[in-house]
Formats: C-alpha cells, sequence, structure tokens
C-alpha cells in the first residue's frame, strides 16, 4: 500500500478548511492545513461576514442615533464619522475571533498548519515552499474572489472591493455600488446610513435576484426611503477615472446613457472560484467558470480530492462550507458516504430588517411545478415589533398541495434568528399543528412563527362547517353584538 506523509491535506484555512482540519485533526487523522494569506480565518473572518456585520451593526447604531426622537429622547447632536474608528473596532472584533481560528489551536488540535501557496505536483503530492507534501486525500478548500466584469475603462479606474472597503481610511462621501446581490446591497444600506451618497446599478429587474420579488421590492423600498438610489434592469458601459472621483457610464432600462459620478466604485457582482495556480489541470480534477465540480459527497472527478466551499461554487455561504467540510470529514476519514442536502440550508441578507429565506420560495415552487398557497402575516401586527419600532416587513409560508410547508422567506426584524425556529420545523419535520400549539413568550417578535401557522388553521377552524357543527351538538347561539 502507497504510504503519504499525511492521511489528509487541507488547501485553504477559510470555513470549509477550518471544519475539515479540525474535524479529521480531532478524530486522529495526520492533518496538513496550508493557507496562501499567512493567516486562518478566510474571506468570512477577514474580508466577508465578520467585518460586513460588524460594520452594519455600527451603522444601525448611527442610525438609531439619528431617529432618537422616534424613541421619545432628546435629538442627538449628530458628528461626522472617523472610519478609522469603525475600521479600527472591525479590526479588534475579528482579533477576538482569530484567536479561535489561530494556529496555535490548530497545533493544539493535531494539525500541522503551513503557509504559501501549494501547487499540485500528482494527484497525492502539492509543491509548498519548496518541499514536497504527499496526503492520502486532499481538500480543495480555497475560497473565492470578486469577480470583475469586463467593463471598458474599469482597468485603469480604481475601485474596491470586499478585501479594500472595511479598512478605509476615509468615509466616501460617494459610492457607486456595481451589483444588487447580498454584499451589494448590505453595503449599500450601511455606508448610506453612515453618510455616503449610494447608487445601485443592478442588471437585472430585481435586487437580490435570488429572492422573490415581492420579498427582494419590500428591501428595495426601505433603501429608497433611506435615500439610496437605483438602476435596475442596467447595464455599465464604461468606467473612467477623473482625478478626485470616478465617472460610470450606465445604460438604463429605457435604452438610454446616462453618467454617474462618484468618489469611488464598490465592484460586487459576483464571485470567481480561487483555482489559479492550484494545478487542477495537470491532475485531471474538473473545473469551470463557476468552481470545482463536486458529487453529493464532495468529491472531484479525482476521487480522493474533494472540494468544499465558495470554491466548488455551490452555495456561497459560510454556514454551507462549515457544512460540506463536515461531508468531506465523514466521507475521507469515517468513510461513511454521506451526501449533500440542501433543501432546508437557510440563509439571510443582513439589510435592517433582514430578509431570510429557507426551503423553496415562490420562484424556485413555480419552476418545479408545485402547486403551492402562501401564508403571510405582517409585523406591525406582532406587539413586540410595535414596541420595538419595527414595524416593516412580512413573514411568507409556503405551503404544497398537501397543506405541508416547504418554505418560508422573512423579511423584518431579526429575520436571521427568527428563521432558526423553522430550522428546527423543517429538519425535525415538526408538524404545523405542533408550531401552532407551543406556546411562545409573550412579547417576542418570534410569535410572528406561530401567528402564520394559525393564520393558516384559522381558515379551517373557523369555518362555517365547524361553527355548524359546534351549533348542532352544543347548542351554541351565534353572534352577540352586530349583524
Ligand atoms: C462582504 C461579504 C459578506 C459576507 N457575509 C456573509 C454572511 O453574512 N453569512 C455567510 O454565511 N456568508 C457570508 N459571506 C460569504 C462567506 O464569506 C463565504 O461563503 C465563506 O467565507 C466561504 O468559505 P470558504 O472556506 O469556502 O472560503 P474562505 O473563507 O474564503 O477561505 C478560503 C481560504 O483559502 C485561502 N486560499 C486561497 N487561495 C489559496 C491557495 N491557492 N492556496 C492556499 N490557500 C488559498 C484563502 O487565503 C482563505 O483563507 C460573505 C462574503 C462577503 C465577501
Amino acid at each position: 500500500m502507497a504510504s503519504y506523509d499525511f492521511d489528509i491535506g487541507v488547501l485553504g484555512g477559510g470555513s470549509a478548511g477550518l471544519t475539515v482540519a479540525a474535524g479529521s485533526a480531532q478524530l486522529g487523522a495526520k492533518t496538513l492545513l496550508i493557507d496562501k494569506e499567512g493567516r486562518l480565518g478566510g474571506d468570512c473572518l477577514h474580508y466577508g461576514c465578520i467585518p460586513s456585520k460588524t460594520l452594519i451593526r455600527t451603522a444601525h447604531v448611527y442610525h438609531l442615533m439619528k431617529r432618537a426622537a422616534d424613541f421619545g429622547l432628546p435629538d442627538v447632536e449628530m458628528k461626522p464619522i472617523d472610519f478609522r474608528n469603525v475600521s479600527g473596532r472591525i479590526k479588534s472584533v475579528i482579533s477576538k475571533i482569530q484567536d479561535h481560528d489561530s494556529v496555535e489551536r490548530f497545533c493544539g488540535l493535531g494539525a500541522r498548519v503551513e503557509f504559501g501557496e501549494p501547487a499540485f505536483i500528482d494527484e497525492h503530492s502539492v509543491r509548498l515552499n519548496r518541499q514536497t507534501y504527499s496526503a492520502k486525500n486532499w481538500v480543495i478548500a480555497t475560497g473565492s474572489s470578486p469577480l470583475i466584469p469586463q467593463v471598458e475603462g474599469l482597468d485603469v479606474t480604481s475601485y474596491l472591493t470586499n478585501r479594500e472597503i472595511f479598512y478605509l481610511e476615509r468615509l466616501p462621501s460617494s459610492l457607486i455600488i456595481f451589483g444588487g446581490g447580498p454584499i451589494g446591497i448590505e453595503m449599500a444600506q450601511a455606508f448610506n446610513r453612515l453618510g455616503t451618497k449610494i447608487t445601485v446599478i443592478q442588471r437585472s429587474g430585481q435586487i437580490l435576484p435570488k429572492e422573490d420579488k415581492d420579498m427582494a421590492d419590500q428591501v428595495m423600498v426601505v433603501l429608497k426611503r433611506e435615500g439610496i438610489r437605483f438602476h435596475l434592469n442596467a447595464s455599465i458601459v464604461s468606467a473612467q477615472e477623473l482625478g478626485n472621483e470616478r465617472a460610470v457610464v450606465v445604460r438604463t432600462d429605457d435604452r438610454a446613457t446616462v453618467t454617474l459620478k462618484a468618489e469611488t466604485i464598490l465592484v460586487a457582482t459576483g464571485r470567481k472560484p480561487n483555482i489559479e495556480g492550484l494545478g487542477l489541470d495537470m491532475i485531471g480534477v474538473a473545473f469551470d467558470d463557476k468552481g470545482v465540480k463536486v458529487d453529493e459527497r464532495m468529491r472531484t472527478s479525482q476521487k480522493h480530492i474533494y472540494a468544499a466551499g465558495d470554491v466548488n461554487g455551490g452555495y456561497l455561504f459560510t454556514h454551507a462550507a462549515g457544512y460540506e467540510g463536515g461531508i468531506v470529514v465523514s466521507n475521507a476519514i469515517f468513510h461513511l458516504p454521506r451526501r449533500a442536502d440542501y433543501t432546508f440550508l437557510p440563509w439571510c441578507t443582513y439589510t435592517d430588517p433582514e430578509l431570510a429565506s429557507i426551503g423553496m420560495n415562490e420562484t424556485a415552487a413555480k419552476k418545479a411545478g408545485i402547486e403551492y398557497s402562501t401564508w403571510t402575516e405582517e409585523f406591525r401586527a406582532n406587539d413586540r415589533s410595535l414596541a420595538e419600532g419595527e414595524e416593516t416587513g412580512k413573514i411568507k409560508m409556503i405551503l404544497n398541495e398537501k397543506e405541508t410547508p416547504i418554505g418560508v422567506q422573512i423579511f423584518g426584524p431579526h429575520a436571521g434568528e427568527l428563521v432558526n425556529e423553522w430550522v428546527a420545523v423543517f429538519n425535525g419535520g415538526v408538524k404545523l399543528s405542533r408550531l401552532l400549539s407551543a406556546v411562545h413568550p409573550y412579547p417576542t417578535i418570534s410569535e410572528i412563527n406561530k401567528k402564520v401557522a394559525a393564520n393558516f388553521f384559522s381558515k379551517k377552524i373557523f369555518s362555517d362547517k365547524v361553527k355548524k357543527g359546534l351549533k348542532f351538538f352544543f347548542n351554541l347561539r351565534g353572534r352577540a353584538c352586530g349583524v
């Protein structure tokens, strides 16, 4: 039997790679973890989830300060923002989490960590810093990078991506955002709230194109109300450097062209897999523009090499990367043929209010040819939402023809937390009647989960048929007031 230096080698120390390395090392596999950045944590910690959510929180506090009078408080004197303090806070949150993702911790778990840029030299070996490392199994978990669109002049125009935006020295006075997906939209609201003038250019007819239009449109209404400008169905024709500002020519939906000017540009038009320089061609690992091709067990076209996280181009979320990392550990270390199932993979866009989703939305149900019904409940009918001053939004529950829930979308306060009850409902196979009969504390925003279920049952419970039955059996005498 061939012998290798390691049982498993992991390329990339982000959400997926760290999950695999921690799991494998703790199970006693001789584990090698390699990252090119010189630190662990990946995009989520350094340029993604953590800095964005920290920034969003700062922007939310600033926004609430401006709204002090809405809560019966005296007006607050708003001073301009020193962005160095904002990015200082971002760095301090990152450094706390970095302890958890440190080399020392992984070494303590039993994994060897190396930094540098590895390249496969054969199906079982990589070359790194002039040394060769072989492993029985490999995992490609190198994540993704911003996809820069082909726009005339953009290559000679300065712009920002998610790698720079959290570490600016100064708050930009104005910002044109390319792309109305989750990253662009979260940043649009946060920077707008801090005082940057924002214009979003979106290719399709709605922002957040993976969401149902009615939900995405509600987000846009809130953002427009806060002062953000949108160009939908718009294409970016060219970009130009104009000294202190940048000019962007946009073709709008009526085929007219407009020239927009702003201090800077944020490119948030999608992601591309980090596969350059890995030598995948040479070892016969198949990939395309979206990512490394994998089967349901995360195996690539070379069955002992796995690919997990953003690099496989599936669901670009940290929790998906972690989930896929777990699938790899089951298959590669436990040798249990575990398959990924994304049916109830939830996600959330952290605008204020948040937009969370699990299961099928209407668009997906239509595409799958499923007969469905929708049930909604508005946050303005939730007592706690009113007390919190958070009245915007709704929950939408989708039932199939058998009246079984197949999906839920929530646009409202703490939607990312509220959706977790549905995570339990869907994954635990909990019946809707059980959710309805479970007592929820009052007053909580999460009562809305129970209320949307109640809306479905009330149609049945309070029907004329039931009323007639009760009247017949128990001699109920009907209305005591009005007609
Ligand atoms: C602005 C922003 C906000 C986001 N917010 C959220 C959110 O709120 N919730 C959420 O779930 N997701 C969010 N995401 C997505 C999330 O960050 C990614 O889905 C997640 O980081 C993917 O994990 P990963 O392990 O696949 O890749 P990464 O975390 O990017 O890790 C990849 C690692 O591989 C290393 N690497 C790259 N190339 C090589 C190479 N050639 N050799 C060795 N190592 C290499 C990198 O240095 C990195 O450490 C956000 C992303 C962005 C950009």
